[in-house]
């Protein structure tokens, strides 16, 4: 008879994690995701370039939107 790693009641059937089953449910065990070569989590790394590459382009719009609303501008005080 082991006890639960959590509460440290009796349990009377060892499970795989360690704790009891009610524990178990509270705690569950945190989610397995795909990590590299590195142990870098890829799908974070993933989801974090593309929010990087989305600033990015957002940036670049924007200086484009200016660009061509200073061209406009430009040939209006022209014409
Ligand atoms: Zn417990």
């Amino acid at each position: 008879m082991t006890h639960c790693a959590n509460c440290g009641r009796k349990l009377k059937t060892p499970r795989p994690s360690g704790m009891g089953r009610v524990c178990e449910k509270k705690n569950p065990p945190p989610p397995v995701v795909e990590r590299d070569l590195f142990g870098y989590d890829t799908a974070a790394a993933a989801q974090a370039a593309r929010e990087r590459v989305a600033l990015h382009v957002d940036a670049l719009v924007a200086e484009a939107h200016a660009a061509v609303r200073a061209g406009f501008r430009r040939v209006r005080a022209a014409a």
